[in-house]
């Protein structure tokens, strides 16, 4: 009878430094002491990574992409050293392995890497003999043996693909938060732990700007069906399933408030209103490799029309001055940036069943004289921009109306 095969990830937090590094070890023992098979995957100590990246700007501020990845590698290879010895000053037995001694064979996409597949004979070798395996995540390595790494948050995505490929019973994910909730608790305070949430709703929760694990981690557990536990390494409590599907599903129609103030507005007046024109500023915004997230063509009068669109902040400068040159050759008046905006957000697929949701969404900033600007929506979100000063109250209000906080 084969045991339970459990995947643990540990974030930089949660090994941050000697004592919590302790505290990982003793925690994944207790585990071992139930008789589970354990494969523990952990990211670099604390911010290693961030102070890898200033390092490498500091001798060269374009950095070969390949030398990145050498460089960012490194950080995960120290904790898992270090992580087994504490497990064997427990007096049990582990075994640490880069990404590359584990067959996690990617692409050549350095900094970016995707994993093509998982040779885990040596990973399998070592449970068999009892061994604690410890492996390093967010890396790989090319067929050519070029070490390359999965992005940021690349860790989450190595213990999801190691899940998958050795078909663990359970993906947990340890973090220094509780679990995933309704709003950022530092907004407020009400803020409930959710108990469990589908794929979909986490991955809109993370392109509208919510933290926690790498997005591309939840594609793949998507994809293959990985049930993900996401806990803190602090407490015993369970965390947040994220699942295919939750019950009683029907009954909760928001499950999340999310805010992004990470986003500007630039505005065009006066853009001529004839055919052609909105692919000329997109495609010309394109080419310079701008990802624009909503856009807005207001009401034409007099054969002219406003056109808004949001980006990232970062880089929003490059793309104030591509959208000034577009709009140059095409005639139109002024350009207007607002930096001052903040996108809120409901999720959830119950308002897939449920009519009304957006108008609720919108009673709810009018009653608190909240201006909209800009609207969005998917089949299991509603967006709106409104004034980054109002942000909060927003949050607050939202996550009130709909009975979050119960
Ligand atoms: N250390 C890497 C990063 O900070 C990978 C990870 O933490 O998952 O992005
Ligand atoms: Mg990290």
């Amino acid at each position: 009878m084969s045991r339970k095969l459990i995947v643990q990830k540990f974030g930089g937090s949660s090994v941050a430094n000697v004592e919590r590094i302790q505290r990982v070890a003793e925690r994944v023992v207790s585990y071992k002491k139930k008789k589970r098979d354990l494969v523990v995957v952990v990211s670099a100590l604390g911010d290693t990574t961030d102070e890898l990246i200033e390092l490498a700007n500091k001798i060269n501020s374009e950095p070969s992409e390949r030398e990145m990845d050498m460089l960012l590698s490194t950080g995960e290879q120290i904790s898992v050293a270090l992580l087994a010895m504490a497990i064997h000053k427990l007096g049990f037995e582990a075994i640490s392995f880069t990404g590359s001694q584990v067959g996690i064979i990617t692409d050549t996409s350095h900094t970016r890497a995707r994993i093509i597949k998982i040779n885990a004979d040596k990973i399998k070798e070592a449970l068999k003999q009892d061994k604690i395996v410890i492996v390093a995540g967010f890396q790989g390595v090319t067929l050519n043996q070029d070490i390359t790494t999965l992005g940021r948050g690349g860790s989450d995505l190595t213990a999801v693909a190691l899940a998958k490929e050795l078909k663990a019973d359970e993906c947990e994910i340890y973090t220094d938060v509780k679990g995933i909730y309704t709003t950022d608790p530092r907004i407020e305070p009400k803020a409930k732990k959710i108990k469990a949430l589908t794929y979909d709703e986490r991955l809109e929760m993370a392109s509208l700007g919510a933290q926690v694990m790498q997005a591309r981690s939840i594609e793949v557990a998507k994809k293959f069906g990985v049930p993900i536990h996401v806990r803190s390494s602090f407490t015993r409590e369970t965390g947040t399933m994220i699942i295919k599907e939750v019950k009683n599903m029907e009954e909760v129609v928001v499950s999340a408030v999310t805010l992004n103030k990470g986003e500007s507005k630039i505005t065009i007046c006066n853009v001529p209103d004839r055919p052609g024109v909105a692919a000329k500023i997109f495609n010309g915004l394109a080419i310079k490799g701008v990802s624009v997230d909503m856009i807005v063509q207001n009401v034409s009068h007099l054969r002219q029309t406003d056109i808004s669109f949001t980006v990232s902040k970062v880089g929003a400068a490059k793309t104030f001055k591509t959208t000034k040159k577009i709009a140059k050759s095409l005639g139109t008046g002024e350009i207007l940036e607002d930096d001052n905006i903040a996108r809120v957000s409901i999720v959830g697929v119950g308002m897939k069943s449920h009519p009304g949701v957006a108008a609720k969404m919108f009673e709810v900033l009018a009653d608190n004289k909240i201006n909209i600007e800009m609207i969005s929506t998917s089949d299991i979100s509603i967006s709106c921009i409104i004034q980054k000063k109002f942000a909060e109250i927003a949050v607050k209000a939202l996550h009130e109306k709909f009975g979050l906080a119960k």
